[in-house]
């Protein structure tokens, strides 16, 4: 693997970078206290191609390679990870999913209006009672004729309350030992569908985070995604990308934390000497900076696979598992760095360290990429 930047990459990287001190640096602390993120922030992003990476530019995508789509998440979690996982979701977990599995017809109604930011997506797989065994959802879809009438209720959606359309999870087919769960295409405004903001979380606080509950919601038979019956496959599949993409948003946040912590070291004087001189101070540091190295090479190994055409979900799942955990890592270490400075958010590593948990336990918790990775070892399911 080439590990040189192109030109083009290059400027790409330095777009998002120039778009977050512009954009979002000035906001994160207000934003993140207001828990809410501005939605204007959305056009923008799809203004300059951000929310249309490695789709088709025949659908209003910007095309692009997946090491680029990384650069871009990388930058944008460096700045603030709710506005990283806008376009995780929007375009990384929908998007993309509808560029792969979509009819022409759904290819057409939705790409451009996701692609442009007029329209946001989200991806409703989680329930209450059914989480990291996403498979055994409860959620149903039955045929009426000509439509499907689905009822269920799913929980802790990102995107929620903002979305336009819901990559929606239900179960078709209750036959023992039958999956039998189809993906469909909700318009967010279709009657009986109701949204709830969550509040309160412990990080990612600017995000639309929401439950929706669905009671008697009559959609046709063209909003299934992909073949009825195959929905876990999509799902899975959408996630096995959307895993590089949460691990380059944890790069980011594991070189944000770097960056603040090497400045505020540099800056900070204790016992007649700047800290960065202190031993310990310097063994902080340097973990932390093998860690984003490390969680880098990990993410663009996935982003390489996969514009190679090659199978990449182990590694997917082993750069996600090793990038959250090192995300949370390095925004502790960081804050260490700061002393009690760090523990107040006029300093940015306290957002950072709320930010890396949940890393950790979306998209499969750390305990279930260990599963996926085990079983690809050895052949064998544990879970
Ligand atoms: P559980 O599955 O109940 O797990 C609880 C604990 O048990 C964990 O430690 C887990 O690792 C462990 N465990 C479970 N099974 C096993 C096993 N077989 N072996 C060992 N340990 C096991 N979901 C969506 O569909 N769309 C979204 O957009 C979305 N966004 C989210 C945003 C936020 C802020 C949060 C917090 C969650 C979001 N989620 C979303 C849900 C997320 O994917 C789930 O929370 C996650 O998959 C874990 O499920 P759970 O919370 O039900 O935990």
């Amino acid at each position: 693997m080439n590990l040189e930047l192109s030109e083009e990459q290059e400027a790409v990287r330095k777009l998002a970078e120039d778009f977050v001190a512009r954009e979002v640096a000035p906001h994160v602390i207000a934003w993140d206290r207001a828990e809410n993120v501005d939605r204007s922030i959305v056009k923008k992003l799809g203004a300059l191609g951000f929310l249309g990476l490695t789709v088709p530019e025949e659908y209003g995508g910007s095309g692009g390679d997946h090491l680029t789509y990384c650069l871009v998440t990388e930058e944008l979690g460096r700045g603030d990870s709710s506005v990283r996982g806008i376009v995780s979701v929007s375009l990384g977990l929908v998007a993309k999913t509808i560029a792969s599995w979509g009819s022409e017809e759904q290819k057409r109604q939705w790409l451009p209006r996701l692609t442009s930011g007029e329209a946001v997506g989200c991806f409703g797989l989680t329930e209450p009672g059914t989480g990291s065994d996403a498979g055994n959802l409860a959620t149903r879809a039955v045929r009426d004729g000509g439509n499907y009438v689905i009822n269920g209720t799913k929980t802790f959606i990102t995107n929620g309350t903002w979305a336009d359309v819901v990559l929606l999870f239900a179960r078709t087919n209750d036959a023992p030992g039958h999956r039998g769960v189809s993906a469909f295409l909700v318009p967010a405004d279709t009657p009986g569908l109701t949204r709830r903001a969550i509040h309160g979380k412990l990080g990612l606080r600017g995000q639309a985070t929401a439950e929706l509950v669905l009671e008697e919601v009559r959609v046709p038979v063209d909003t299934l995604l992909g073949p009825e019956g195959k929905g876990f496959t999509v799902a899975m599949s959408a996630l096995a990308k959307g895993r590089m993409s949460v691990a380059a948003g944890c790069v980011g946040i594991a070189q944000a934390a770097l960056d603040a912590a090497v400045r505020y070291a540099g800056e900070r004087e204790q016992f007649g000497k700047g800290i960065a001189g202190h031993q310990l101070v310097q063994e902080l540091l340097s973990d932390i900076s093998v860690d984003v190295e490390a969680a880098r090479l990990l993410t663009w190994r996935v982003a390489d696979l996969i514009d190679r055409g090659q199978e990449f979900a182990t590694a997917a799942s082993q750069a996600k598992l090793y990038a959250s955990e090192a995300a949370v890592r390095c925004a502790n270490n960081a804050l260490q760095v700061f002393g009690g400075y760090g523990y107040i958010d006029e300093y940015p590593v306290g957002k950072l360290l709320r930010d890396a948990r949940v890393m950790t336990l979306y998209e499969g918790t750390s305990q279930i990429q260990k599963l996926i990775i085990g079983r690809a070892l050895t052949g064998v399911s544990a879970f």
